[in-house]
């Protein structure tokens, strides 16, 4: 019988190189997924970066962002980012926090990133602003409070993505898959909106389009032949996640040596 835990488990740590992978992710940034049958936690890795991590890394979160088995290794410091938004938001089941290159020009100037091609729709129509520095002051502009990220996920509201000026921004979607594919595209748009500015103009789709084109790019066949693409061109660069959890790995290992 196929284990709903440990294939989401699999998927996560995949999630993670993948974006990595495409650049949205580098040393910093994470993913998480709500837990498939206990929607009070979710799941993220320990802390390191996202390229390296395998099924083995991935704790369980509450959705205070306080390990259900306290353990021996770093945590993100930012992980209040994922518990509040989840908290905030009961149809957000994968989040990605990010510094993305693509996104930090439009996060240091302060304007809105617009979809300007069809893939882009996924952003929505509207993509808000959140500045730490307007309710807390200075900080080292790291989201670690509780109260920080409260107010991430108020600026979040109802929409796929918050910009964070002078910092990065976070992604929410209905799935990893879902996530991944916006994630992605809200990167590759970001890119041609400053190449077409630079043209001139970069015009953004009409309201209608934007939910028409933002519709079908999320439809599930879409987001699988885009995470297969994905993950083919990862398989390629042979940064695959290891299959199982090196622990039962290597137990099965020590089981065989035994015998
Ligand atoms: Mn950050």
């Amino acid at each position: 019988m196929p284990d709903k835990l440990t294939d989401l488990i699999a998927e996560l740590a995949l999630a993670n190189r993948i974006l990595a992978h495409e650049g949205v992710l580098d040393a910093f940034g994470h993913v998480s997924v709500r837990h498939p049958t206990d929607p009070g936690r979710y799941l993220l890795s320990r802390a390191r970066s996202p390229l390296l991590i395998e099924p083995d890394d991935i704790l369980e979160y509450t959705l205070d962002s306080a390990p259900v088995k306290p353990p021996k290794v770093h945590l993100y410091a930012e992980r209040v980012i994922h518990g509040c938004i989840y908290q905030a938001r009961d149809d957000v089941m994968a989040i990605c926090h990010h510094h993305a290159p693509a996104v930090m020009p439009f996060c240091i100037a302060g304007k809105p990133i617009d979809p300007v091609f069809h893939l882009g729709a996924t952003m929505g129509e509207h993509v808000p602003f959140w500045d730490q520095y307007d309710e807390f002051g200075d900080t080292n502009l790291l989201v670690v409070k509780p109260e920080e990220g409260q107010s991430l996920a108020r600026a979040l509201g109802n929409h796929s993505v918050v910009l964070m000026n002078r910092h990065g921004a976070t992604v929410v979607g209905s799935g990893l898959k879902e996530l991944v594919s916006r994630s992605i595209f809200i990167c590759q748009n970001a890119e041609y909106q400053l190449r077409a500015l630079a043209l001139g103009s970069a015009t953004p789709l009409h309201r209608g389009e934007i939910k028409l084109a933002g519709t079908i790019s999320l439809m599930p066949n879409v987001v699988t032949r885009t995470w297969e693409y994905w993950s083919m061109r990862l398989q390629a660069s042979g940064a695959m996640p290891p299959r199982r959890p090196a622990k039962s790995h290597r137990k099965s290992r020590k089981t065989r040596r035994g015998r």
